[in-house]
């Protein structure tokens, strides 16, 4: 099933997306699983919200080799996972623009697996991390990274409002394994990869973030980018696919 988060005239809402048909979803996604209602439409004709509303936004860092290993950074393999949080405030839908903040010189696109969170837990085993997901979705960790290096901390680089883009839809699948990751750049394959080179894969990255704090139905975690992110240009098209998810498509825009 794919959950989507449409926007028709005033309404916001949960809804189920079947093809490129929009329909109703009755009941909470989080407690037992909407079902289909009635046809809203094509998806031409709605707005797609980030079909998230997380109490928080976990990213990990530095969680590919290649990455880690690119000749534009300075990074080392880290020995735990590197946790960080994205305000709630930076999320976007599917087709949404990406605001490039005045004042920024280089804001590169992520992309990166999202895992979405299906019920409250804490102190999750690894082995039971299918219990706690609700599904799965493509996400862009988007990150200007003149302010990333300059302030040491991550918030306001990785924190701007337009800075988080996932979906288009929760697709209700718990296996993130074996699923090839393509960052597209106006039509360029740029970054291309797959969740199975991950250091910290998502069983062990579920059991490291719930021993911190509790997660929440809704949360998502970015489990972390390879390597090549591209940098923005106004007018630039990013196209962010993961195997069985579909595809995230935004385009940048100067503030
Ligand atoms: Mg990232």
């Amino acid at each position: 099933m794919n959950i989507v988060r449409y926007g028709r005239g005033d309404v916001v809402a949960y809804g189920i997306l079947d093809g490129d048909t929009v329909y109703e979803a009755s009941g909470d996604p989080y407690t037992g699983g909407p079902t289909r209602g009635t046809a809203v439409g094509p998806l031409s004709d709605v707005t797609l919200h980030a079909p998230v509303q997380p109490s928080k936004i976990i990213a990990i860092g530095l969680n590919y080799q290649d990455h880690i290993d690119e000749d534009a950074f300075d990074f080392e393999r880290p020995e735990n996972p590197i946790v960080f949080l994205k305000p709630p405030s930076s999320l976007v839908g599917h087709g949404a623009s990406i605001v490039l903040p005045a004042g920024t010189e280089k804001v590169d696109s992520e992309a990166e697996l999202g895992v979405v969170i299906g019920r409250r837990c804490r102190n999750v085993k690894g082995s039971d991390y299918q219990d706690v997901i609700l599904g799965l979705t493509n996400s862009n960790d988007v990150s200007a990274r003149d302010y990333q290096f300059k302030d040491g901390q991550w918030a306001r680089a990785k924190g701007f409002d337009t800075f988080s883009p996932v979906g288009p839809a929760i697709v209700t699948e718990t296996d993130p394994t074996n699923r090839a990751i393509t960052c597209r750049l106006n039509g360029e394959v740029r970054q291309q990869s797959n969740t199975d080179m991950l250091i910290f894969d998502v069983p062990t990255l579920i059991e490291f973030v719930s021993r911190v704090m509790t997660l929440e139905p809704g949360d998502i975690i970015m489990t972390g980018t390879p390597a090549g992110p591209p940098t923005m240009s106004p007018g630039d098209v990013v196209e962010i696919e993961i195997d069985g998810l579909g595809e995230l498509r935004n385009t940048a825009v100067a503030e």
